[in-house]
């Protein structure tokens, strides 16, 4: 069967070049598509095509826009199996999860659809007489995007959406692990007729195309998903250059289990975070805080359901985790297992890459847990981004919450209680962007502010109504009447 090449699109046109291969991180033998690799060249040429787009876009009225963003949900949703299967073949997630992500991103192109309707300004009283007084929402300009593979869909949308509902014409730089699924929103953008400049797409690698995303003069905003150490350096390069920056980073997130939660769903929600999507998911579970009193009865439950997960080719029904999305990742998660062998000793289970029929030809590591992990050890500290859960004892919940913050990233957080008065000692002492109770620490919806705090974001929140503060500006109005 031949490949298919997926090219950049570039002004409205889709221009062809050398390619890289996407490769099935389940079945390394299939290519799923070969895409276009950018150059810095094209990046110059995006970024002018979006600058001269740009007047015309933002003069559009937010209904007409948003008229157009629905139609791409409607494309989406009219391709919603394809898409979905791709999503799978090419970053490894199941085909439920991807089938799920592939939704969220058509809801999240309705959403933002409906904010044309809504771009509300805000009016104030004058103290002066006859001064009317209100400020309007401005678009920012040319807006550059890059997104990570790990929500290769619903990253894309988050930020695409509501840069061209403000008016804002964009330029996406997708993970080159997962570049097709980005692709296919911008198929969608380029099929529903927004118009040619307004969406431009570069494939290829993160180092070159960054620098020259940094340099493109008609660039005035970044919006960054990824790892902290490139977030820091495009956080440094932009603020030279006085750009909007936006970072989500990493993550190291605790799920805090007391003693008197409902065992069995504490236990439950603690695997699902930490483990599907091989806990490939920034929002991931990667400590579990246990009160001692129960410590040793969770460990061994947790264990136990870990055991039963299924692994495998996420394409195949009844299979809970697929493998991780390269070698690379797979490669830093045994790393990080050796690490925890030697802080920790032998994991109570998993602790190795899977082989034999259905894993040779795949990135798969067994879900592995840790207990007896400590707060100084690295399993506890630093971010492993794969299917490895720490369990950590605490004293009692003061202890727990101190533990939990004892962290420079901030990103989610989950607390298992029954107890009412706990549950807002957490909301209000917990030093993280998203909580959850007795719910997995990952699962977030797009209607509400999304993002982390300390070391795992920077700049304004994505997603919901927040969104809107980072794709847009402010022009501030007086009318003597
Ligand atoms: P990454 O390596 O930082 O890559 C993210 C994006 O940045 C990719 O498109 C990458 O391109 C690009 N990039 C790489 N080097 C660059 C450079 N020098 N300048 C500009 N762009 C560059 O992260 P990842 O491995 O894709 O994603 C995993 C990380 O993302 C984890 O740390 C996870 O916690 C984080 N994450 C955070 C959130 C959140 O909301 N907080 C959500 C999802 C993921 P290439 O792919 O071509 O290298």
């Amino acid at each position: 069967m031949s490949v298919r090449t997926f090219p950049n699109y570039i002004d409205g046109a889709w221009v062809e070049g050398p390619t890289f291969e996407n490769r099935n991180p389940a079945n390394t033998g299939e290519v799923v598509g070969l895409h276009v690799s950018g150059t810095p060249s094209d990046i110059a040429r995006a970024a002018a095509a979006a600058e001269a787009a740009f007047p015309a876009w933002s003069a559009m009225n937010g209904p007409a826009r948003g008229a157009l963003l629905y139609k791409v949900a409607e494309l989406l949703d009219a391709r919603f199996e394809e898409i979905s299967a791709e999503m799978t073949r090419e970053e490894g997630k199941t085909l439920p999860e991807a089938k799920g992500e592939v939704r969220r991103s058509i809801n999240i192109f309705r959403y933002f659809a409906g904010e044309g309707s809504r771009l509300a300004g805000t009016m104030a009283p004058s103290e002066r007489p006859r001064v009317h007084m209100f400020a309007v929402r401005k678009p920012v300009g040319v807006v550059a995007l890059i997104t990570p593979w790990n929500f290769p869909s619903a990253i894309p949308a988050w930020k695409l959406a509501p840069a061209l509902i403000c008016g804002n014409t964009v330029l996406m730089k997708p993970a080159s692990a997962a570049p097709l699924s980005a692709w296919r929103l911008i198929e969608a953008c380029h099929d529903a007729g927004i118009p040619p400049g307004v969406v431009n797409f570069v494939a290829g690698g993160g180092g070159a195309l960054g620098a020259a995303l940094l340099n493109a003069r008609p660039v005035k905003a970044i919006s960054f998903t990824g790892s902290c150490g490139v977030g820091e350096k495009l956080h440094e390069e932009a603020s030279r250059r006085r750009l909007r920056i936006q970072l989500e980073m990493g993550g190291k997130n605790p799920t805090i289990v007391l003693a008197d939660a409902d065992f069995e769903a504490a236990v439950e929600n603690v695997v699902n975070a930490s483990f599907f999507s091989t806990g490939q998911k920034c929002t991931a579970t990667s400590r579990a805080i246990v009160e001692e009193s129960i410590y040793d009865r969770f460990v061994e439950a947790v264990a136990e359901r870990t055991r039963k997960l299924k692994v495998g080719d996420g394409m195949q029904p009844g299979v809970d985790i697929g493998p991780c999305v390269d070698e690379g990742q797979m490669k830093t998660v045994l790393e990080y297992v050796e690490i925890g062998r030697t802080e920790a000793g032998e994991p109570v289970c998993g602790g190795r890459r899977l082989t034999g029929p259905g894993f040779d030809e795949g990135w798969f590591v067994a879900p592995t847990v840790f207990a007896g992990v400590t707060p100084e050890m690295r399993i506890a500290r630093e971010e492993i981004f794969g299917p490895v859960l720490a369990i950590m004892k605490a004293r009692d919940f003061n202890h727990a919450l101190e533990v939990a913050n004892g962290s420079e990233f901030g990103l989610s957080a989950s607390l298992q209680t029954t107890n009412l008065s706990r549950m807002f000692e957490y909301v209000y002492g917990m030093e993280a962007g998203l909580l959850t109770v007795n719910l997995p620490s990952a699962g977030v919806e797009y209607q509400l502010p999304f993002g982390g705090t300390k070391d795992s974001s920077f700049g304004p929140k994505e997603q919901g109504p927040a969104a809107m503060e980072f794709y847009s500006d402010w022009k501030t109005v007086y009318i003597k009447y």
